[in-house]
């Protein structure tokens, strides 16, 4: 049956403590990942190095490695640079578009996917349209304009459901 739950399947601080055995261990063979504060905040232009070792360790690991940003082609192409994966810019999530892309790139479905990002009305949405697992990121610290201060008001529900689902204080 299909999953509308905006509740997150899983939830980590940042996207450093998610082992790739945790992700095979669910049958996941892709990641379709969000860049900005999931990846790096806003104003970093390129991966850190701790992202680059990170998504090294995915992809020695088996999984294959996406990336999938609204942002515009210019901050996505610069940022990709380093990485060189698969990437869909402006991307429309929570539209599907994205993620189905990269499952058609890589030979894989979309349940054996999981989209991570930092935002459940973009990317844990974006999963539920295409039937893959949603990991909700604690975002990356910035100041937040007004728009994203509403977003994340009225992100707390879910949140809260998710640490009451999993036991969590
Ligand atoms: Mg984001």
């Amino acid at each position: 049956m299909k999953n509308y739950s905006f509740v997150p399947d899983v939830m980590y601080d940042s996207v450093f403590e998610i082992t790739p055995e945790a992700l095979l261990s669910r049958g996941i063979r892709a990641v379709v990942l969000d860049i900005d504060n999931t990846l790096v905040t806003y104003g970093v232009a390129e991966p850190t190095d701790e992202v680059i070792a990170w998504i090294d360790t995915l992809k020695q690991a088996g999984l294959s490695v996406a990336i999938a940003s609204n942002n515009h082609e210019p901050r996505v192409a610069l940022f990709n640079k380093k990485l060189g994966v698969f990437t869909t810019w402006e991307s429309k999530k929570p539209f599907a578009r994205a993620v189905r892309a990269a499952c058609a790139h890589f030979g894989v479905t979309e349940r054996e996917t999981a989209v991570i990002g930092d935002q459940i009305f973009t990317d844990v949405w974006c999963a539920r349209n295409a039937g893959a697992l949603a990991i909700l990121v604690k975002p990356i610290p910035y100041p937040e304009n007004l728009f994203f201060k509403c977003k994340r008001v009225l992100e707390k529900p879910f949140i809260r459901a998710y640490r009451r689902r999993h036991n969590l204080k």
